[in-house]
């Protein structure tokens, strides 16, 4: 009993230090453990399952939208990566390579893929013959590697999980709305699945993609006003397809390039959900991606018939598909609420002898903290309800709090005071490389994504016409 509060004590101050407050909870909460090879996480029980209920979420949504998935091989020869050289000069310095193998050394080396678009380019120019072949539209669900200095586990570690898409198409124009129809599927799921915000925009030429001709992201803000770039959709033109010899014969008789794209989302979002959501008491969860929907925590556990109504109550919400976990440890009650509250289930249900005799049970939300007591007859629908509105309403408080921290600014100095202060900010740029580096180097905030359809006058360094606006951020 005296341990109650064990937990919460454990975890440091969400506001005075968040980067610590995010190692307790990911490792406190059983996501996940550090690898032995520096860089490299292990994915525990409790976190890969948030990342298969993302998983079957988008997968649902790429099939709708006519995508099937493949799967390609892990081991990539160097020599497909010197064929794109924006790419290859992009990716050089994260590339692990395989030297050895069955005790000799290889002929050629072979990169461990860090992203796909090479080695499914090969096999695309051997399929894509006719523009009867045309569209080309593949998924993969996989582990990259990109070997990085400084690691967090979910937001950068050498491996992580993500799922790309790669497709073909005939026309530029169809691979534009290629791109920004996934753009938007990953939108429409980062706010209804993980009630997470997100700003969708095509992204500078220094942040776009090692060899695409445009990149569009979506930007999500976390707890401390950092900007997370949680999925990007990328127009690659004809380079790929001329690096690798992607071409079809056309209707006209005529050899004719294909236009690609390339889209992916990663273990990140994993990162983006503990981040945005998250406070003192640990993880929130959105309902759709938990593992635990709901937990069961008996009062008075050994007094009678209290575990029977308790059993009888898991198998009726089971039976209506509620992920739900009845805690029957012999653990107190308050360590139980500590426990699951700092594991984020949405809702828990307290029930005890006088429940049971008034036919009542308390539910407790774990995003408002509020308690309420509902009546045992029609707690399915009851529950089913209450998942529905904390999923929607944890996506309109977030928002709220996202859109208060929005600012525009004219100058420099109103964008480092606006950035140190935890905002997204909104300012006119020239274009040039300059003084997108100038802003990088005096407030250490990046370009996130232009603000569509909105103008400014002038650049906030130079002074020259303002090309485009742009969100500014901190980013992780
Ligand atoms: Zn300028």
């Amino acid at each position: 009993m005296a341990n109650d509060n064990q937990f919460v004590n454990k975890i440091a101050d969400i506001e005075k230090d968040f980067p610590q407050w995010y190692t307790d909870v990911v490792i406190k909460t059983g996501l996940v453990d550090y690898g032995p090879v520096k860089g490299t996480m292990v994915i525990r029980p409790y976190g890969y399952a948030i990342w298969e209920n993302i998983q079957r979420e988008l997968d649902r949504r790429f099939r709708e939208t006519g995508h099937e998935n493949a799967y390609f091989p892990l081991l990539i020869p160097m020599s497909f990566f010197t064929k794109e050289k924006e790419h290859v000069e992009g990716f050089a310095p994260e590339v692990a390579v395989v030297t050895h193998a069955g005790g000799e050394e290889l002929a050629e080396p072979l990169a461990i893929r860090p992203t796909s678009e090479t080695i499914i380019g090969t096999m695309y120019s051997k399929w894509l013959q006719s523009y009867r072949d045309l569209p080309i539209k593949i998924n993969q669900w996989c582990n990259v590697m990109r070997w990085e200095k400084t690691t967090r586990p979910f937001l950068r570690t050498s491996e992580f999980l993500w799922q790309e898409g790669h497709t073909v198409h005939a026309t530029e124009e169809e691979a534009m709305q290629e791109t920004q129809q996934m753009l938007g599927v990953y939108k429409e799921f980062a706010e209804s699945c993980l009630a997470i915000p997100v700003i969708c925009g095509r992204k500078t030429e220094k942040e776009k993609f090692a060899g695409a001709v445009a990149t569009y992201g979506m930007e999500a803000m976390m707890h401390d006003g950092k900007s997370l770039q949680a999925g990007t959709s990328h127009y690659l033109g004809q380079n790929f397809a001329k690096a690798f010899e992607i071409k079809y014969l056309d209707k006209d008789g005529t050899q004719k390039y294909g236009y690609t794209t390339s889209w992916g989302v990663s273990t990140r979002l994993i990162g983006a959900i503990i981040m945005a959501h998250g406070d003192q008491r640990g993880l929130c969860l959105p309902p759709v991606i938990a593992p635990v929907q709901v937990v069961i925590v008996p009062i008075a556990a050994k007094k009678e018939g209290v575990m029977q109504a308790c059993e009888e109550l898991k198998t009726r919400l089971e039976k209506a598909g509620v992920r739900v976990k009845l805690d029957s440890s012999d653990n107190s009650p308050g360590w139980k609420f500590n426990e699951w509250e700092m594991k984020g289930v949405p809702l828990r249900i307290e029930l005890g002898p006088r429940d049971i005799q008034a036919g009542n049970a308390v539910i407790f939300r774990r995003d408002t903290l509020g308690k309420d007591v509902y009546p045992l007859e029609g707690i399915v629908d009851t529950v089913n309800g209450l998942l529905d509105k904390v999923q929607e309403e944890m996506l309109v408080s977030s928002r709220e709090r996202r859109d208060g921290r929005i600012i525009s600014v004219d100058t420099v100095e109103e964008l480092l005071a606006g950035v140190e202060g935890g905002n997204f900010v909104k300012a006119g740029w020239c274009g040039c490389r300059e003084c997108e580096d100038k802003i990088k180097e005096k407030t250490a905030a990046t370009a996130r994504v232009f603000a569509e359809g909105e103008t400014a006058k002038e650049c906030i360094v130079c002074r020259r016409e303002a090309k485009h606006v742009v969100y500014f951020a901190r980013a992780y």
